[in-house]
């Protein structure tokens, strides 16, 4: 084969990866062609490439997933090529071979290899005749319930059940003993049936705390294939990845060269090309069993590019055009650490509800050797309910593990994002908290230490409350210093905000609320000669009032503080009337409460009855004519392997009901109309 770089290709996506693939063209003199829907006819991806091509309506299936008017975009502009990026087209192995028909390259694997890794069962049959480790379990034909029970008993509880045509978690079920085995497979059998027509099911041994550890894999089409080591993605919620990072904590350079060559072995034995990344679970002895292969690029594919040196885009295009791999095995080394942080409009408090809404302000951490953002939108842009909420990922990278962590919780700091609601405080809490950085992790590190991430009340705030009011008494004693340095008297004791008052001390009574708990606080500002010292008194209800002797400073968003001759510091952030306080052992939320404002964190998140975001209609717990109440659970959506419950947000009657059980959602639609009642 002889290779030929493309001069033109079409990038088949959207949002942060469209973005991602067209500044490697670019570095490369290659040409972009955009294609794009109505919500994103002002996006950055479109403005990014050197031509667009409109495909349809905002929803996914009107633009982004339609194969045809995809090609036919790229006949018209001459793109020869097309990259999928991830989702989407990506893994659509019909898309594939009508792109092979129509005589354009997809830059991605051969048909046959996407085909082969579309069914659990039948990918694990491959991989067992090429002698890549499997979990223990039984993947056969005979679907009898005896013969799957007694594959159960022979490996030894708990067991897993899991659907050959699953994703995203469905038709799973954990079996404990062999007592529970009929009704586990009954239940996870009418969940597959459901979710995906095919209720055959595959019996594995259940690892109780896995890791999860893929391999980033790359061959090209003279035979050569190389691994490019690494990434552990262990921290998940619901299995969906949250912070990843490369190298994996604790590999031994011999575990690291058999994973690598199991991976090599999995692609070779489907024939592969470019860029895929093949699952693996790793036990705690050591032992690993394929999971599944991606034949795309992954999301988290930059943590790589960070060790290796490598632009993995770049290696995509060289491989599709014909060109042998860039670097051999032994070319390749590793270099640091890297983690990525997924960004997303959701909210973490509200079972990762998504979120929508427009970013009226957005700012990142400036980005350098260490820290790199890949995103798809700008300040004023719109999150929508039509794609994946994901906003951005954040790359961090440094010698060591310890090094990037701290790069990591101090670029988490400096994202500020206001309109929509993000888990950026959720990250910054993962990132900092101990058994993080101790690399105590499995795939149920989020259960295990929900507590400590989502600071629950058993947090004493006995250094952040004063901190937060110390905070806003110097905040405002500079904003009138900066107010009088512009007026004709800048000296006029008019100008202070100190509380001064004739004869009296200076007090400044603050409410603020943290977890929904208001405190009164007061601080009192006194005068030790030139300099400025803070009794500070706080009260809660059913709590003994306590006061604290404090001193501080503010330069630019760093308070320094001395409280009861405890020193520290914070990172704040103060938008509206929110105070977030950005600690080493994670973030904490306040909320100034005005005299006379009201709370403003009432929230209105309940919002109405349509869909927030794309999705399948899972369940509908109420019927037209019923009277439901306020935050009554009305339907369940799913959407991006989450299950996520619209509660009715005021008490009233249920008029009508506009969709079915397993029918498509589209974002924005209207799911049921209620008539509201006087409560
Ligand atoms: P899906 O395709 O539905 O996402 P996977 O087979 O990829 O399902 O598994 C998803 C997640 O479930 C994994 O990342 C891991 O956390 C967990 N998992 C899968 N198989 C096992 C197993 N045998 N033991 C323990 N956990 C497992």
């Amino acid at each position: 084969m002889t290779s030929k770089m493309f001069t033109k290709i079409l990038i088949a996506n959207r949002g942060e990866i469209a973005c991602r693939v067209i500044k490697t063209a670019k570095k490369m003199g290659i040409l972009t062609v955009a294609v794009y829907s109505d919500a994103d006819a002002e996006s950055l991806h479109v403005h990014m490439a050197d031509e667009a091509i409109y495909l349809g309506p905002s929803p996914s299936r009107e633009s982004y997933l339609l194969g045809d008017k995809v090609i036919e975009a790229a006949k018209r502009t001459g793109a020869q090529a097309i990259h999928p990026g991830y989702g989407f087209l990506s893994e659509n192995a019909d898309f594939c071979r009508q792109c092979a028909k129509e005589n354009i390259t997809f830059i991605g694997p051969p048909v046959a290899a996407i085909e082969a890794m579309g069914s659990k069962s039948a990918a694990k049959n491959i991989m067992e005749k090429a002698n890549v480790p499997l979990v223990p379990g039984y993947h056969g034909d005979d679907q009898s319930e005896v013969i799957l029970k007694k594959a159960a008993d022979d490996m030894g509880y708990p067991v897993l059940l899991k659907a050959t045509a699953g994703g995203g978690g469905k038709g799973m079920r954990q079996v404990w003993n062999g007592s529970e085995f009929s009704e586990g497979l009954a239940a996870a059998k009418r969940e597959a049936k459901s979710s995906f027509g095919d209720d055959t099911m595959l019996v594995e041994k259940y690892l109780t705390q896995p890791r999860h550890v893929e391999i980033q894999v790359f061959c090209d089409n003279h035979g050569h294939a190389v691994y490019l080591f690494e990434r552990d993605c262990s921290v998940q919620r619901r299995h969906q990845k949250v912070i990843e990072e490369a190298p994996a904590f604790s590999m031994s350079e011999d575990l690291r060269s058999k994973m690598g060559e199991s991976a090599i072995q999995s692609a070779q034995a489907i024939g592969y090309r470019g860029a895929g990344t093949v699952e693996f679970l790793l036990d705690v002895d050591g032992s690993f069993y394929f999971m599944e292969m991606n034949t795309r690029l992954q999301v988290e594919h930059p943590v790589t590019e960070m060790i290796t040196g490598q632009d993995l885009v770049e290696w995509q295009l060289r491989v599709a055009a014909g060109e042998i791999l860039p670097k051999t095995q032994e070319e390749l080394v590793i270099n640091g650490h890297a983690f990525e942080a997924r960004i997303y409009a959701e909210d973490p408090n509200n079972d990762f509800l998504p979120a929508t809404g427009k970013l009226t302000f957005l700012q990142t951490p400036i980005e350098s050797k260490n820290v790199r953002v890949d995103t798809g939108v700008r300040q004023g842009d719109e999150v929508s309910v039509f794609y994946d909420p994901m906003i951005a990922k954040l790359i961090v990278w440094d010698e060591t593990r310890e090094k990037a962590l701290q790069r990591l919780s101090k670029a988490l700091s400096e994202y500020r994002i206001n309109g929509v609601t993000t888990n950026i405080d959720f990250l910054y809490n993962l990132a900092t908290c101990e058994p993080f950085a101790k690399a105590d992790i499995d795939t149920g590190f989020i259960e295990k230490n929900h507590d400590l991430i989502f600071h629950n009340d058993s947090q004493t705030l006995a250094n952040e409350l004063p901190m937060a009011a110390l905070y806003l008494v110097l905040s405002q004693a500079k904003n009138a210093e900066l107010a009088a340095a512009k007026t004709h008297d800048p000296h006029s004791p008019w100008n202070n905000t100190n509380a001064w008052r004739l004869n009296e001390a200076s007090i400044h009574p603050f409410t603020l609320s943290h977890n929904d708990i208001e405190y009164q606080v007061v601080v009192e500002q006194k005068r030790q000669g030139v300099s400025s010292y803070y009794l500070i008194s706080i009260a809660s209800e059913g709590a003994v009032e306590i006061t604290l002797d404090c001193q501080g400073n503010i330069t630019g968003d760093l308070l320094q503080v001395s409280i009861d001759g405890y020193r520290s510091h914070a990172t704040i952030v103060h938008c509206d009337n929110r105070i977030s306080l950005y600690r080493q052992n994670g973030v904490f939320n306040f909320i100034h409460i005005l005299p006379d404002c009201g709370d403003s964190t009432s929230d209105d998140a309940h919002g109405g009855l349509v869909a927030p975001m794309n999705g399948t209609m899972v369940s509908i717990l109420i019927t037209a004519g019923d009277l439901v109440e306020k935050d009554q659970p009305l339907v369940i959506m799913e959407a991006m392997k989450m299950e996520h419950t619209i509660r009715a947000p005021n008490k009233g009657i249920v008029d009508a009901i506009f969709f079915k059980e397993g029918e498509m959602v589209d974002g924005g639609a209207e799911l049921l109309s209620l008539t509201a009642e006087e409560e």
